[in-house]
């Protein structure tokens, strides 16, 4: 059975790049009747925070991205101590002392004469009594996973076909001198025994998912089809890692993005299906094929989300947003009409307030000297109430026939005496909405 999952690390809000590579898995597993898991990759506890986990399940909540299971890596750790027991048994795992610095010298060493910087495996070297002697003075070692040194491939859905030496590939290290266990082998293990068959994530991932191939058939695991989507980039092309801390689903919910349209742009952002305002989750299910994504960066504009979040407002009927109608102010009695009006001029659910001051307060007039006369003559001429949607009609005919305006001269500026702005609703269905008109009326 299909059985797909996302993993983020509980250390932040997730983001646009986090949302697409959570989509991707969500919709493979939907669209093959599969599992999706929400795995939370907690193996540091010193940057993993409860917040964000609440968070990151909020978020998901939010866009619809239902789990059927959920799991956590910090409940999971004895699996793992049994998995680096395993590999220490058949002599795949080493301890190795080097510090942080010695490290770095010896990558610099490698680089000035032209090598590619892979750790040299120096500790295989050590004897016994040398790792005793280490031991005692830098405390426990990390451990390392030895490489094979041959070639790694895979058929990967979005990249093609991929080979990597191992050679090229410092041996990883699994498990840190402290005895945290990392996310290279928690992964694997995870992976293997909640059967995972499909891995989609980003391409930064691409040698750890080689070194990870490895650690899969070394623990006699099955290896998942895995698919490295490419990472988002600016509107120009710049890189977007710095600034994907301010794309935080949280704050684009905060600025009013709609959900579908979120999901919809993510969906297809970077395939070769365009990007269309879908009406419903079954509707991006259905149109998924991750092998349509391209490999090349991806461009996002958050500025993308407000046309399609306007489309999709425009689309719902009031029961849809009957509570952000209710919020905004306006008398249950007037929710219908008032959304009728309102939802062709939003562009997020957060533009109703604004409308609907205008409704009750009305606006500063924008009256021009030389209509003065007119206006004044119009209004006179303003029917009795209640008004309906055929009052404006009925009204500017009579204003018409009195004063001999017609077209832009006659509109316009009783649109501007209405509501201070030269665009904006039908007036029809704005007029009996008018508090302080009505009022009068
Ligand atoms: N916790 C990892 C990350 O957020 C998961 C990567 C994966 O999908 O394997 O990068």
């Amino acid at each position: 059975m299909t059985t797909t999952r996302f993993a983020p690390s509980p250390t932040g809000y997730i983001h646009v790049g986090n949302l697409r590579t959570a989509l991707m898995n969500y919709l493979i597993a939907r669209k093959a009747g599969g599992t999706f898991i929400l795995r939370i990759d907690d193996t540091d506890p010193e940057r993993s925070k409860e917040e964000y986990v609440d968070a990151i399940k909020q978020d998901m909540e939010w866009l619809g991205l239902h789990w059927d299971r959920i799991e956590r890596q910090s409940d999971r750790l004895d699996r793992y101590a049994e998995a680096a027991d395993k590999l220490r048994e058949m002599g795949r795992f080493y301890e190795a002392f080097e510090t942080p610095t010695e490290l770095d010298l010896k990558r610099k060493k490698q680089l000035n004469m032209g090598k590619p910087p892979v750790y040299d495996r120096a500790a295989l070297n050590l004897s016994d009594a040398e790792k005793e002697a280490l031991r005692a003075e830098r405390g426990n070692g990390v451990w390392r996973f030895k490489l094979d040194h041959e070639r790694i491939e895979w058929n990967d859905g979005i990249l093609g076909d991929i080979s990597i030496d191992a050679a090229s590939v410092s041996d990883p290290v699994l498990i840190r001198g402290d005895g945290q266990v990392l996310y290279t082998i928690a992964s694997v293990v995870d992976d293997t025994e909640m059967g995972v068959t499909d891995v989609v994530r980003g391409s930064d991932h691409v040698t750890n998912t080689a070194t990870q191939i490895q650690i899969i058939e070394a623990l006699g695991g099955t290896c998942p089809r895995f698919a490295h989507h490419s990472l988002l980039t600016g509107p120009q092309g710049e890189a977007l890692s710095k600034r994907l801390g301010t794309l935080a689903l949280r704050d684009l919910r905060e600025q009013g993005v709609q959900p579908m349209a979120l999901l919809s742009l993510m969906a297809r952002l970077g395939s070769s299906d365009p990007v269309e305002l879908r009406s419903d989750m079954a509707e991006l299910i259905e149109g998924f094929d991750v092998n349509r994504f391209g490999a090349a960066p991806t461009k996002f504009d958050v500025q993308d989300l407000f046309p399609l979040t306007a489309k999709h407002l425009q689309s719902l009927p009031l029961a849809d947003v009957a509570d952000a109608v209710a919020e905004a102010g306006v008398p249950a009695e007037l929710a219908e009409p008032f959304w009728a009006m309102a939802r062709e001029n939003i562009t997020t659910l957060g533009d109703l307030k604004g409308w609907w001051e205008l409704c009750r307060d009305g606006a500063e007039p924008l009256i021009a000297d030389e209509d003065r006369d007119f206006i004044a003559e119009a209004v006179a001429l303003l029917p009795e109430g209640p008004f309906d949607g055929e009052t404006w009609g009925t009204w500017t005919k009579a204003v018409k026939e009195a004063t001999g305006r017609k077209g832009k001269s006659l509109f316009m500026p009783l649109r501007k005496a209405l509501t201070g702005m030269e665009r904006g609703p039908e007036m029809a269905t704005l007029l009996p909405l008018l508090q302080v008109i009505r009022a009068r009326g």
